[in-house]
C-alpha cells in the first residue's frame, strides 16, 4: 500500500482559502511543519485529500482536506486501529482518522512527505 502523496500549496500559506473549521479558531490551530500539504491517504483514494495538522486532545485531531484550490478543516477522531496479526508490544496505532478511506497508516510501505 502506497500514499497518495498528492502535494500542494497549504491553505496556512494562502489564508483566503481557507475556510474556518467552526469549533476552532485559526489562532489555536497546531503549528504544522510544513508549508505543503501532503495526503496521507492511501492512492488511489475518493474523495478530497487529507493531511493531519495536529492534535488537539487525545481525541480530537485537527486535519485539512482538499480538492484542487478547495481547502476545508475538518475536526475529526483518531482511527487508532491496530494490526491483529502483529504481537501487542509491536502494534502501532493508526495515525490516520476514524472512517478514513482504505489503507492504515501501518499499512503503507512508502514514506510520508517523499
Ligand atoms: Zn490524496
Ligand atoms: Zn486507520
Amino acid at each position: 500500500m502506497y500514499h497518495c502523496n498528492a502535494s500542494g500549496p497549504s491553505p496556512w500559506s494562502d489564508p483566503p482559502n481557507t475556510e474556518p473549521p467552526g469549533a476552532v479558531p485559526p489562532e489555536q490551530y497546531p503549528p504544522h511543519l510544513y508549508d505543503r500539504v501532503v495526503c496521507e491517504l492511501g492512492r488511489g483514494h475518493d474523495g478530497d485529500c487529507a493531511d493531519h495538522v495536529g492534535e488537539l486532545s487525545p481525541d480530537a485531531q485537527l486535519w485539512v482536506l482538499w480538492e484542487d484550490d478547495r481547502f476545508t478543516y475538518a475536526v475529526l477522531r483518531p482511527c487508532c486501529m491496530s494490526d491483529p496479526t502483529v504481537p501487542p508490544v509491536q502494534q502501532e496505532p493508526c495515525t490516520l482518522y476514524a472512517g478514513h478511506t482504505p489503507g492504515h497508516s501501518w499499512q503503507f510501505t512508502d514514506m510520508l512527505h517523499g
